[in-house]
């Protein structure tokens, strides 16, 4: 772990200094006079930072954000899952334990023993080829969808994704102007005859688990055939896996990577659904031919994942708390999907379709056609009640009539009242369409 090659240690000098050894720092005692002549500074936008825009749903979110609205907009974990206690008393262990190599830069690849912990976990979900040696600590798996845009996308290149999908993942991949292609599917997933047109992509996005957003969960055969034609095709796979632990009926089948060949498939997972995301905790399982390169764009991003953080993860999750700790997860997401199902059941049986999640966070709402969800967002919020348009997770046009509905952070009376409000707004605007 402290192998000096792999140490991220950042350019000597650091920052530019702003003051002098021994002096008051410049700008504290007195104000600098701005310069008279005339300013022609311009700042140029690359092009890549045009193709940047703000997540369409953090926007929303700030719209439903008012006092007495119930929301059932958020994508966050409920805050009561935190293990606060065990992650105060791990913190305290590791400043007790090992506070010099705690708060110091370190390797990029992440933290030894959580690369082994990772690794281990996803060899017991099948994926025989997990190795500590391919794992890449990420800050969020976010971070892991980032390097890959960086690493694996040109501008121009295709890459292939289910529709609707992770909004995230469009918005990590859009800097890097890839011509993103939908692959059709049907409830039960992409389609496998669809690699076919999907030959060339640099890879395909996929979310077999409880998807953000559809809740779809891919089943074991479809698992075998997606695999099956993206190696006839020759379409690596990156799988995205951030739900999987969060299943309520029975576990979903075994990943893609655990079905692929070592090199067809990158694997992406984190903690922050099963302790807590603003630990920013991820992690990539690579292919050999990958790794380095993924390494290479993680060090000039932010030369590693906080090293406090990885310590006081592994030193939580090591002796097995995750396995008390996730049914307990489990058990409250249940309560609250089950009160999301019936109240939908109540309220909404004639007027919307959904499929009752089985995991994850999310129902998904496809209205009567005709219906636009961004139109009638303002009218629901106005009635006490927020969701998410379905539109911005779809890469292409469509989705106009969907919606998303959280149902972790809100109790079974909210989601009852929310419910009902819904039901309301689009009663409404089904009597002002017909
Ligand atoms: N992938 C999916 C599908 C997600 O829903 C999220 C978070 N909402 C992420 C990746 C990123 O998660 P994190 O960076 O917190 O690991």
């Amino acid at each position: 772990m402290n192998d000096p090659a792999t140490l991220a240690a950042p350019d000597a000098a650091g920052p530019v200094a702003s003051h002098k050894p021994g002096g008051v720092p410049s700008g504290h005692s007195t104000r600098p006079k701005r310069s008279k002549v005339n300013d022609m500074t311009t700042w140029t936008l690359a092009q890549r930072a045009q193709r940047m825009n703000p997540s369409v749903i953090r926007e929303i979110l700030k719209l439903t954000e008012q006092p007495g609205v119930i929301s059932l907009a958020g994508g966050l974990p409920s805050p009561d899952t935190f293990p606060v206690e065990v992650l105060r008393e791990a913190s305290a262990r590791v400043l007790r334990d090992s506070p010099r190599e705690a708060l110091q830069y370190a390797a990029s690849e992440g933290f030894g023993p959580l690369r082994e912990w990772v690794a281990q976990q996803l060899k017991s979900q099948g994926i025989a080829h997990a190795d500590a040696q391919r794992v890449l600590i990420t800050t969020g798996s976010q971070q892991g969808l980032d390097l890959v845009g960086k690493v694996m996308i040109d501008a121009g290149s295709r890459v292939a994704v289910e529709s609707p999908t992770y909004l995230g993942a469009l918005q990590a991949f859009a800097p890097y102007e890839p011509a993103v292609e939908e692959l059709p599917g049907d409830d039960d997933g992409p389609r496998p005859e669809s690699f076919a047109k999907a030959r060339g992509a640099r890879f395909a996005y996929l979310l077999p688990n409880f998807q953000n957003p559809s809740g779809r969960c891919l089943s074991d055969a479809r698992r075998d055939a997606i695999v099956a034609a993206a190696a006839e095709h020759g379409v690596p796979l990156v799988e995205d896996n951030p739900y999987g632990e969060l299943w309520y009926d029975a576990p979903p089948p075994a990943p893609l990577a655990a079905r692929a060949s070592a090199d067809a498939c990158v694997y992406l997972g984190s903690f922050s659904k099963v302790l807590a995301p603003g630990l920013r905790l991820g992690f990539v399982l690579a292919p050999q031919a990958l790794y380095a390169k993924l390494l290479q764009a993680k060090q000039a991003a932010d030369l590693h994942t906080p090293a406090f953080n990885q310590r006081i993860v592994h030193a939580v999750i090591e002796n097995g708390f995750l396995e008390q700790h996730i049914p307990t997860i489990r058990a409250r997401y249940k309560t609250q999907r089950d009160a999301m199902q019936a109240s939908l059941t109540k309220h909404l049986g004639g007027l919307a379709k959904w499929s009752q999640p089985r995991g994850g966070m999310f129902f998904w709402l496809e209205l009567p056609a005709g219906i636009d969800a961004m139109a009638l967002l303002p009218e629901a919020v106005a009635r006490g009640v927020a969701f998410v348009p379905g539109a911005p997770f779809f890469p292409g046009a469509g989705g106009a009539n969907t919606l998303r509905l959280s149902f972790v952070t809100v109790s079974p009376e909210q989601i009852e009242t929310g419910i009902a409000a819904l039901a309301q707004t689009l009663a409404e605007a089904e009597k002002r369409a017909a």
